[in-house]
């Protein structure tokens, strides 16, 4: 499972549950370099680069021309 925190996404395979000031976090996911708790990153298999549009289709990232 990915998690990103504010200076880099990284894995963790096991996870525990804590409740800390009412607040129920993941030990592991703690990153120590920028203090912060990981937050969970859902993979997307297969929609790499594809970005949908407000309208309902889809454009790829090249198609879109700032
Ligand atoms: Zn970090």
């Amino acid at each position: 499972m990915k998690y990103k925190c504010k200076c880099k996404t990284f894995d963790v395979y096991k996870t525990t549950m804590k409740v800390v000031d009412g607040e129920v976090i993941n030990p592991e996911t703690y990153c120590k370099e920028c203090k912060t708790y990981g937050e969970y990153i859902k993979e997307h298999k297969g929609y790499g680069g594809i970005i949908k549009k407000p309208n309902g289709t889809i454009a790829k990232r090249s198609d879109l021309r700032m």
